[in-house]
């Protein structure tokens, strides 16, 4: 599982980079600010469904961001393989 998300990663990162998506938010794993993703772009752009994302995140595969509006998003460098 993790080997296949990985090459997603790779294969979808020219994609996010085109697009004009770009909401700067903390992330806490990370530890700075960074672009960020809605979880439907996220997921879109990882090819898996809602629930997989849900599982990505809770198993700390993919950084999520509670913002203090309350909304929640993706931390784009979470989604590249580095
Ligand atoms: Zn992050």
């Amino acid at each position: 599982m993790a080997r296949r998300i990985a090459k997603l990663k790779i294969t979808r990162s020219r994609t996010i980079e085109l697009r004009d998506i770009a909401l700067r938010a903390r992330c806490g794993v990370c530890d700075c600010e960074v672009e960020t993703l809605t979880a439907v772009q996220a997921a879109v752009a990882l090819e898996v469904d809602r629930l997989t994302l849900d599982r990505l995140i809770a198993d700390g595969c993919i950084h999520g961001i509670q913002t203090v509006i309350g909304s929640f998003r993706v931390c784009k460098n979470s989604l590249f393989v580095k």
